[in-house]
């Protein structure tokens, strides 16, 4: 028996969470509930956060929460619970099965059997912003060996337990060397633990375009946060079924589970929505607590529902489909079904012993840091780089100098082109000359003498290298 926290969530929520436990009760789900209020209400009752704090004791105790989807009031200062829970619980890692179910579902991919791995704590969605100068705004992109290890990890024990060939993974690396480059550095040291699963990478941007066009070369795909974000969304949508997909949110401690659609306000209280999805999460979820007999049985009797045509409104086609049926009648057809197999989809027979083998992130050995540079973020109106180089080698001794000045990332000192667009935004580098230490001193030094000289240093930052390599980019053109 394992204790689990339910949120019925808004709109089409209690419908399709109601349809899902009915299935998953009478397939023999060995669960006790406890229901929390989550969304609309709570966040109308003056709580900006969409929850109580009590449920989040509740939450925690189970570990385990079947969420419905929320919705999401309109107007400023409500924040959303997703994101939220997904921070607080340190969900690490959203998992996202996207499956054709050709030829019942129309979709343009019949073999189309992938899973997306997705980072979900970090990188871009830090939220770190700040507005620097008149014309330039800055989102800091934070990406952690502990980070990027947790997630390769986990997608590689996804595939070893789930029986999937590949894990490929996708980057940016050729741009971003340092952020996107840790993450596809990391996957390679991991991949090589697990001789047996094959492995590449590949650049996000063509690797995107192959899988919009050709998914059924692709099997696990793990990425950072916001490419995971945007791809899993085309991968759903072209297995023809973002109603049917959903989600699993897991971390150390706690894990989430979802559909991936919304609250869908207009059909709510209808009986027409499609409980597809929710219970999609639900399965996972049964899988993730050890109780994968039922798992399967649920699976099974829900691709031959889909089999046999028996299609709520949004898949209903005229020719393939037998039936429409509400929310209700969808779920009843699904529970006639258990103990049942499909014929022409693929059955699915999950490993009795799912639990995957997730070491605890351990901490590497400190390496050699050494100050070797700054970058001087400047806010100045000129245009002309010669002119702000004049300025900034002002500030230099005999034992650092100015070697660099980028707009944009782009170099325009020395050596710049005329044609390079210069926004009010500029990097200037100080490297040490003569074989001279670079101190923390040395920055001060720099920054009072900016202060005097009337230049509006708007950030810095320090220039290392850790044990010997350089941790931090060139310009580009340097
Ligand atoms: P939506 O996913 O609710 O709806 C998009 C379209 O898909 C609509 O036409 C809807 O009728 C249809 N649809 C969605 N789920 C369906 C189902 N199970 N059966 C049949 N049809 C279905 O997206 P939206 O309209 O952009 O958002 C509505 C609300 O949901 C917003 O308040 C949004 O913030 C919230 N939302 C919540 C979550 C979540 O809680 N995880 C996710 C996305 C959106």
């Amino acid at each position: 028996m394992t204790r689990i926290t339910v949120a019925k969530g808004d709109g089409i929520g209690p419908e399709i969470m109601d349809a899902t436990l009915e299935i998953i009760m009478a397939a023999g789900a060995q669960l006790e509930i406890d229901e929390i209020e989550v969304g609309e209400k709570v966040y109308l009752s003056d709580n900006t956060s969409g929850i109580a704090s009590s449920s989040w004791e509740t939450i925690r105790n189970n570990k385990v929460f079947l969420k419905a989807p929320i919705t999401t009031p309109q107007g400023g200062g409500y924040k959303s619970l997703n994101v939220t829970t997904r921070k607080f619980l340190g969900l690490y890692s959203n998992v996202r099965p996207c499956v054709s179910l050709h030829p019942f579902v129309e979709t343009k991919h019949p073999k189309m059997d992938i899973v997306i791995i997705r980072e979900n704590e970090e990188d871009l969605y830090a939220g770190i912003e700040h507005q620097q100068t008149d014309e330039v705004v800055q989102c800091l992109k934070l990406i952690s060996r502990p980070g990027c290890e947790k997630i390769v990890r986990y997608a590689f024990e996804y595939a070893k337990t789930y029986g999937r060939k590949k894990v490929t993974c996708f980057t940016k690396d050729n741009i971003m060397k340092q952020t996107d480059g840790l993450f596809h550095q990391v996957f390679d040291e991991i991949a090589a633990e697990y001789p047996d699963i094959e492995n590449e990478h590949w650049i996000i941007d063509i690797g995107a375009a192959k899988m919009a066009d050709t998914p059924e070369v692709f099997d696990v795909i793990v990425t950072l946060n916001l490419y995971g974000d945007v791809l899993s969304d085309v991968a759903a949508q072209i297995a023809g079924s973002v109603g049917l997909a959903g989600s699993a949110n897991i971390g150390e401690e706690c894990a989430m589970f979802e559909a991936i659609h919304g609250s869908a306000p207009r059909r709510a209280g209808q009986n027409v929505a499609n409980p597809s999805g929710l219970l999609e999460g639900a399965v996972m979820m049964l899988t993730h607590i050890g109780q994968t007999e039922v798992a399967e049985k649920v699976q099974n009797a829900w691709l031959k529902t889909i089999e046999d045509g028996i299609h709520t409104y949004d898949i209903y086609k005229e020719g393939t489909s037998k039936q429409k049926v509400g929310t209700k009648e969808f779920a009843q057809a699904v529970i006639a079904n258990l103990g049942k197999k499909p014929t022409l989809l693929k059955e699915v027979s999950y490993k009795k012993d799912t639990g995957l083998n997730l070491p605890k992130y351990v901490k590497k050995p400190a390496k050699a840091k050494e100050l070797v540079g700054v970058d001087l973020f400047v806010h100045w109106n000129g245009t002309d780089p010669n002119a702000l180089a004049g300025e900034m080698k002002k500030l230099t001794t005999d034992n650092y100098q100015l070697s660099m000045i980028t707009n944009r990332g782009i170099k325009v000192w020395p050596d710049g082109f005329n044609e390079t667009y210069c926004t009010d935004h500029w990097r200037c580098r100080y490297k040490p000359v003569n074989g001279a230490p670079f101190l923390k001193s040395s920055i001060l030094s720099l920054l009072s003498k900016a202060e005097e000289s009337s230049i509006d240093v708007i950030k810095t930052e320090n220039l290392y290298e850790f044990d010997g390599k350089a941790g931090y980019s060139l310009g580009q053109g340097q």
